[in-house]
C-alpha cells in the first residue's frame, strides 16, 4: 500500500468508514489519470497524492456519515468538476447508479475517459447546467439523492437540487467551516422548493480542517416554475 493509501485508510477508519483494497486500487488509477490530464488542462487544484487522499477521496466518502444508499438508488452529483464527491461514491457503492453532472465540457469529457479507463458501469457523466436537467423529464424528480460540493451558496444550490429529487429524497450540500451559516439565509428558498433541513453535521478532516454536511429532505413536490431558466438562480437567488 502506498503512503497516501495508508493515510486514506487510517483517516477513514477514524471516522468510522472502511475502504477496501479494490477501492484503493480504483482510486489509484483515477488519481493517476487525474494527475496526467491535470498537467494538460486545469481540472482541480488538488493533485498531490496525500492531499488528494484527504481532500478529495475521504471528503467525498464523508457523505456516508449522513446518507445510507439502497441498492438501485439513482443519485446525481451536481457541479462534480473532476468527479467529487460522485466518483469516489460510485466506486464505494457499486450498487447505486451515479450521474456526474457538470456544465463544463472538458470536465465531463475527462469523466467519460475516467469511467472507461476504470471500467465503471454504474456511472454516467452528463454535460449540462443543473437548471436544464431540472426542467428535463428524464432528470426532474428522478433521483433518490443529490450531492454538491463547492458549487454555490445553499440557496442557489437548493434551486438546482430540489427539482431533481424524488419526494422523500435527500440533498447533501458539502460545505467548509461556517457552512451552517448558510442555512438561515436559505430557509425561504427551501420552503418555496419543497425542502426541509433534516440535519447539519460538522466533522474534521485530518490536516484539512472542518467540514459541514447539510442534509435537506424533499417533503413536497417542487412547483413547476422552478428551476428558473439557467443563470437566474445565481443572479437573483430565491
Ligand atoms: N464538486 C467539485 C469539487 O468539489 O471538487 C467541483 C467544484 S468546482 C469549484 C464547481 C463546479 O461546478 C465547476 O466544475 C463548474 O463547472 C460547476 N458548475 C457551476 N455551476 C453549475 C451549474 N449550474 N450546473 C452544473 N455545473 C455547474
Amino acid at each position: 500500500m502506498t503512503d497516501w493509501q495508508t493515510l486514506l485508510t487510517t483517516a477513514a477508519a477514524a471516522l468510522g468508514l472502511s475502504v477496501t483494497d479494490a477501492e484503493l486500487a480504483a482510486y489509484a488509477r483515477f488519481l493517476e489519470l487525474l494527475r496526467t490530464r491535470n498537467a494538460q488542462m486545469n481540472l482541480t487544484a488538488i493533485t498531490e497524492p496525500r492531499e488528494a487522499a484527504i481532500k478529495h477521496f475521504l471528503d467525498s466518502l464523508t457523505v456516508d456519515l449522513v446518507w445510507r444508499p439502497h441498492p438501485g438508488d439513482r443519485v446525481i452529483d451536481v457541479g462534480t468538476g473532476a468527479g467529487f464527491p460522485g466518483l469516489p461514491l460510485a466506486i464505494h457503492h457499486p450498487e447505486i447508479r451515479v450521474v456526474l453532472n457538470d456544465s463544463t465540457r472538458k470536465k465531463t469529457d475527462f469523466l467519460h475517459e475516467a469511467v472507461e479507463e476504470l471500467g465503471l458501469t454504474n456511472v454516467k457523466p452528463v454535460w449540462a447546467r443543473a437548471e436544464e436537467l431540472g426542467r428535463d423529464s428524464a432528470h426532474r424528480g428522478r433521483y433518490n439523492a443529490v450531492f454538491a460540493r463547492a458549487v454555490a451558496h445553499l440557496r442557489v444550490l437548493a434551486e438546482y437540487a430540489l427539482p431533481l429529487l424524488k419526494e422523500g429524497g435527500v440533498f447533501v450540500a458539502m460545505k467548509g467551516p461556517g457552512g451552517a451559516l448558510e442555512v438561515p439565509d436559505s430557509e425561504r428558498a427551501l420552503h418555496l422548493l419543497g425542502g426541509v433541513v433534516q440535519s447539519v453535521e460538522s466533522l474534521v478532516l485530518p490536516e484539512a480542517g472542518e467540514r459541514t454536511l447539510i442534509v435537506i429532505r424533499k417533503t413536497r413536490p417542487t412547483p413547476s416554475r422552478y428551476p428558473r431558466p439557467a443563470g437566474k438562480a445565481t443572479k437573483g437567488p430565491l
